[in-house]
């Protein structure tokens, strides 16, 4: 017999303007039109056989129940021991570093813990697409600023800048978190110790805090380095420190990363943690505390990475794309505006539908990293594939 059917409630959205992902939306065209994905961000290359047997012996040693609900103490200690020989911070593994279910959930977490209906927090955008409905559930205001695009004499956006001034504009005495993030995704621009310097003396004496997204720390290039949040001790007083292993490990399906803040904050943290995800899956924890004992597993990173992105750049320098500086994470930017074709004229969105659907090969626009696209004819690719990959997507470039 069939149920009588009963109307659903009305139900307001609590995310009226979150659509489905320009991530999923670029994934899904193509794989239907067979192109090749450099658009989302992950590897397609299989991670470390070590850190598989590690994690598969923690549940054969059946390390399969609920842990501590900060996380295991082995794997706190160790990122403890990391940050510390890296940044040189001591953070207190057992009141300052929260294992959390990835980047994600730890920037959401932050944001509950510290945020209040009417409190504003400051973004930079181009921006990671989470954090402004995060700020939205917490009842908070986004206040986006712009990264500051770099012309050409040809008009075309060759770099971007931190917009300072629209900084300084942008805080007062209703900010409660301003949201960096570095090394950044899309544009993969680095935050220099300077730049600390100068957050630093926009915040003295207030009570805004800083979340610090440091996904892409290990991927950094050309013998540069990492300016952690947690290497600023003024800032890192009143900082979250964002971090995920599936970036620095190639296991962005595992879902698994940290924070670390002052104990104040952490406490507060704990709170929103504890009744979101109470916890998270403790095998992982075992295998990734081993691994991470041996430095080489996140050291070799940069320049892993590294020879992928020159490798990427020498092949697109065959192509009609101008190359944006790409100094860290795992994105290429390049500007599409003096090709000569029609498509040039294109908006970032229909470009990337284009190159998708006709050329073969998906990428991001970097408009949609903007609450009201910016177009400014550049896009964005992941090199984090795998060599083959790679030159078929350059070959296909290439007829550009
Ligand atoms: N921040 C940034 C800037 C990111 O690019 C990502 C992943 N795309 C995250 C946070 C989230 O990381 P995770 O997958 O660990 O949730």
């Amino acid at each position: 017999m069939r149920q009588k059917s009963h109307p659903t409630p009305v139900f307001p959205s609590r995310l009226p303007d979150v659509g489905t992902t320009v991530f999923t939306v670029m994934s899904a065209l193509a794989s239907k039109h067979q192109a090749i994905n450099l658009g989302q961000g992950f590897p397609d290359f299989p991670c470390d056989r070590e850190l598989i047997s590690q994690v598969n012996a923690a549940m054969l040693a059946d390390h399969n129940q609920y842990p501590p609900m900060a996380g295991i103490t082995e794997l706190r200690q160790g990122i403890a021991q990391k940050i510390s020989a890296l940044y040189g911070h001591d953070y207190d593994p057992d009141t300052e570093i929260t294992i959390t279910a990835g980047g994600t959930q730890g920037i959401m977490t932050a944001i509950l813990s510290c945020v209040s209906p009417g409190d504003e927090v400051v973004i930079i955008e181009p921006a990671y697409d989470s954090y402004r409905p995060s700020i939205d559930l917490a009842g908070g205001k986004t206040v986006a600023v712009s990264l500051i695009a770099k012309r050409d004499d040809q008009g075309d956006v060759h770099s971007y800048g931190l917009p300072w001034d629209d900084l300084a504009k942008a805080i007062n005495p209703k900010t409660r978190l301003i949201i960096i993030n570095t090394p950044h995704n899309p544009t993969g621009m680095i935050w220099e110790k300077t730049d600390l310097d100068r957050l630093a003396n926009l915040v003295r004496g207030s009570d805004t805090l800083i979340l610090s997204d440091e996904v892409y720390e290990h991927m950094v290039f050309d013998g540069q380095h990492h300016a952690s949040i947690a290497s600023h001790p003024e800032l890192a007083a009143r900082s979250f420190l964002i971090s995920s292993f599936g970036k620095t490990y190639h296991v962005t399906g595992w879902k698994i990363g940290f924070v670390a803040a002052p104990a104040r904050m952490m406490q507060e943290f704990r709170k929103v943690h504890q009744f979101n995800v109470f916890t998270v899956n403790t095998p992982m924890q075992y295998g990734l505390a081993q691994y991470l004992q041996n430095p080489d597993h996140y050291l070799g990173l940069a320049a892993f990475y590294q020879a992928k992105r020159d490798y990427f750049r020498d092949g697109l320098k065959q192509t009609g794309l101008k190359l944006l500086p790409a100094p860290a994470s795992y994105f290429q930017c390049v500007n599409y505006t003096k090709l000569d074709r029609p498509q040039a004229k294109m908006n970032e969105a229909d470009f990337c539908t284009w190159l998708t659907t006709e050329i073969g090969v998906a990428a991001i626009p970097v408009s949609a990293f903007y609450a009201k696209p910016v177009e400014s004819g550049v896009i964005r690719f992941c090199f984090a594939k795998q060599e083959q990959t790679l030159l078929a997507a350059l070959q296909r470039l290439q007829t550009l």
